[in-house]
């Protein structure tokens, strides 16, 4: 069976060597010393390895099963979740007044990793339950707030969020729902919505719907659209129970992956809604917690590729195939361990330092997010704001690549179901696709938040980056390695900029033909800034003589393996896009 442990020394070294939190604590959080952190991730690692990780095969092959309306989740699931209730790990970054711990977000998306590397479905129940109740906090009014979230924090409630029907999931102007405004101030919601994670199960006493809908009488288009409140079992106003609402669980899909969750067709009947947010501001209100769910699919491909990986490793330094081309390795064996050969170990050097990268870059996203929530630091939101993309589509599309690079080391055992390694591939595939597919992410990126606010926003990430190389410019250690490799990947990606300014105005296609390998190029020059502050910080360390020079001279060796292999590819990506709409767009559709 697959192991996963946290990579908790990891998580440490982001956070407080590169990161630096604590010595520049998130505004109303200021106990967020190394001894606490690492206190948070011991916990809960110990729960995601010998808790999670064994319901993770379980999950894969019983799956949800449908009986009588009621969604039966697999064995195991209702035992974990209580105890990740009971234990306080649903609310860790929610107000206290709502029953949460108030910590940063930052701390509740490393938590994520953790627990969507051990168990991605299992995980996602408490995932769309707080990304339901972000939403309720922003726009709710204080009775919404004090009805659902303190059963929310706690998951005693879990929460869904219903965008998609069937003839529309990108293009949600074309949505056919419709809210009926009734007498006393609620809706009656009637449609379907398709594909609804956690939609319907066992797991929970009341499931709170949010549900897009259009409002009778609105606007056309996406501008007509609300946000809704659609609790499976009405609340009174003392908390209890009222009726069972018009909304039921019509079928689950059978799917490629992520078998434990429940994806769910919800038909609404007339069932009863309170509109959440504005009138026909729906998309507003959803696109409040789209940074951070975005972050958090972009964090599930991370933790597909980590739990992959930490298999692959055991797999590549165990099983004796062939000899070390430089002579045996292994002279008393019938042959050398597989992590002799070069191949197998450029297989695992781009999965580790993918992962790594990849870390530092979601915890970072999560600092700014935390900074833009809780200092209202304007130039943090709008930074995160053109990442977001970034980090959900260069991350689940590199994550899925390296969970097939994880198989790849065992051979045609990976294909194998009994070791488990193609489930990290099939669950990790659903992350290119929802919140958003990533060519969609690719389109939002350079349709949308390059130019926003007048460009300020890139601009602020490139001046990001000339700092950092002005900075440490005198630092011998990182000068080959790191920075000059730094300096041609963000030149690539300004020329890029350049590119889409010349000619997308005049020809969008232009710009659009080349959105997919921007993204890439972008996401590959984060890893690279990420890579050359986690490079810096193990310099320091090492200098410094402080903690385990292993785990530096490691990061340093993994950091230069990236910047040498992976990230020339941002020179290619500019090529391609610099061959504008031509090539992509000359066929006609009938020559398909
Ligand atoms: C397992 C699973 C769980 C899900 N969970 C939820 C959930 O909880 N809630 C929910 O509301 N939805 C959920 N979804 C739906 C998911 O978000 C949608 O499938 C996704 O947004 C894509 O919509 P679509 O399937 O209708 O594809 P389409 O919108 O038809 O898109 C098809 C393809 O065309 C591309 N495309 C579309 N428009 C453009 C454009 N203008 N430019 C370039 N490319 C374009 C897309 O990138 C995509 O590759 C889930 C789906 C699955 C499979």
């Amino acid at each position: 069976m697959p192991i996963y442990n946290a990579p908790e020394k990891d998580f440490q070294f982001i956070l407080h060597e590169v990161l630096k939190v604590a010595e520049q604590p998130i505004p109303g959080y200021d106990d967020i010393d190394a001894d606490f952190t690492a206190a948070v991730f011991g916990e809960a690692g110990k729960i995601a390895s010998d808790v999670l990780t064994p319901l993770n095969v379980v999950g894969d092959k019983q799956g949800c099963v449908l009986e009588n309306g009621v969604v039966r989740t697999p064995d195991g699931f209702q035992e974990a979740f209580d105890q990740i209730r009971d234990g306080g790990w649903t609310g860790l970054d929610m107000p206290e007044q709502y029953g949460g711990q108030n910590m940063p977000y930052i701390m509740g998306i490393a938590l994520s990793e953790i627990f969507s590397s051990a168990n991605q479905s299992f995980a996602m129940y408490q995932g769309l339950t707080h990304g339901a109740a972000s939403a309720i906090l922003v726009h709710g009014t204080d009775q919404q707030k004090d009805t659902y979230l303190p059963k929310m924090v706690s998951c005693e409630w879990t929460g869904t969020m219903n965008l998609t029907e069937p003839h529309c999931g990108t293009d949600l102007g074309l949505m056919r729902t419709k809210a009926e405004p009734q007498d006393d101030g609620s809706f009656s919601v009637t449609g379907q919505k398709i594909f609804i994670s956690s939609g319907e199960h066992d797991l929970a006493d009341n499931i709170i719907h949010l549900v897009l809908a259009k409002i009778l009488g609105g606007p056309e288009g996406i501008k007509g659209v609300s946000l809704f409140i659609v609790p499976k079992f009405l609340v009174n106003e003392d908390g209890s129970f009222g009726d069972r609402n018009g909304v039921t669980c019509g079928s689950i899909e059978e799917k490629m992956g992520i078998h434990g969750n429940s994806t769910c067709v919800m038909n609404y009947d007339g069932a009863k809604g309170w509109l959440l947010g504005e009138e026909h501001k729906g998309m507003r209100a959803m696109f409040t917690m789209m940074n951070e769910a975005r972050i958090g699919v972009g964090v599930q491909g991370l933790g597909q590729a980590e739990a992959a990986y930490q298999n692959a490793v055991v797999y590549a330094k165990d099983r004796l195939q062939g000899r070390a081309v430089t002579g045996a390795e292994n002279p008393d064996g019938p042959a050398d361990p597989l992590i002799v050969h070069p191949d197998i170990r450029r297989n695992l050097l781009e999965q580790k330092s993918f992962t790594e990268g990849a870390r530092a870059f979601t915890l970072w996203a999560a600092e700014l997010i935390d900074r833009s929530h809780r200092a209202d630091d304007e130039a943090a939101e709008g930074l995160v704001s053109l990442l977001t993309p970034v980090v959900k589509g260069f991350l689940t599309d590199q994550g899925y690549n390296a969970t097939v690079q994880a198989q790849q080391v065992y051979g045609g055992h990976g294909y194998i179901e009994e070791w488990g390694m193609s489930q990290f591939t099939r669950d990790a595939r659903i992350a290119m696709i929802y919140e958003g597919a990533n060519g969609v992410q690719a389109l939002d990126l350079v349709g949308r938040k390059l130019a926003q606010d007048g460009g300020k926003h890139v601009m602020a990430f490139f001046d990001l980056v000339k700092t950092f190389l002005k900075d440490n410019a005198d630092n011998e250690a990182l000068q080959a390695g790191y920075l000059e490799p730094l300096k041609a990947a963000s030149k690539d990606l300004q020329t890029a900029g350049m590119y889409f300014m010349q000619h997308g105005v005049k020809n969008p296609n232009a710009a659009l033909s080349g959105s997919y390998d921007f993204m890439h190029l972008f996401g590959h020059v984060c890893l690279g800034l990420m890579w050359a502050r986690m490079a810096k910080a193990a310099d320091t360390a090492l200098k410094a003589g402080t903690g385990d020079p292993d785990f530096y001279q490691a990061k340093l060796d993994t950091g230069r393996f990236y910047m040498a292999r992976q990230l020339p590819a941002t020179g290619m990506h500019l090529a391609r896009i610099q061959t504008g709409a031509d090539p992509v767009m000359t066929l006609d559709a009938a020559q398909f």
